[in-house]
């Protein structure tokens, strides 16, 4: 089965969020992948990847996304959060993190994590074959 990336940055991490997507575009390409509105357009501009975007995160695309999760169709959440800023919707931001751990699905909130994550998915990925 097709595994449901969803893909969320901060302004302030959206280069990393790019940048990552580049490095992995490969496994990405080969995921369903869902977006908060600003971090999928970029992704889908500068990689060509098909992304599904939803609203900009300050209006509600995080809350999409924690939705499409707790109905259990995202796998793994990429959320580079910008942990120097204060953001306008930072209940939108806790409950779809809290979401992750209610339902036990990975979310990386910073590079590091997120490589692990990808990494492994990488390794499944390329069993299947
Ligand atoms: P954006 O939303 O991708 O539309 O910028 C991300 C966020 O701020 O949560």
């Amino acid at each position: 089965m097709t595994t449901r990336v969803a893909l969320i940055a901060h302004d302030h991490k959206k280069d990393d969020i790019v940048a990552l997507a580049g490095e992995y575009a490969d496994t990405l390409g080969r995921c369903r992948l869902v977006a908060t509105g600003t971090t999928g357009a970029r992704i889908a501009a500068v990689h060509g990847l098909t992304v599904e975007r939803m609203l900009s995160g300050p209006n509600g695309g995080d809350l999409q996304i924690g939705a499409q999760l707790a109905e259990g169709n995202v796998d793994v959440v990429i959320f580079l959060r910008d942990p120097m800023t204060p953001q306008p919707h930072e209940p939108d931001i806790n409950a779809l993190v809290r979401a992750c751990d209610v339902h036990n699905v990975p979310c990386a909130t910073n590079v590091a994590t997120a490589r692990m994550i990808l990494d492994t998915l990488t390794r499944r990925i390329g069993q299947q074959g």
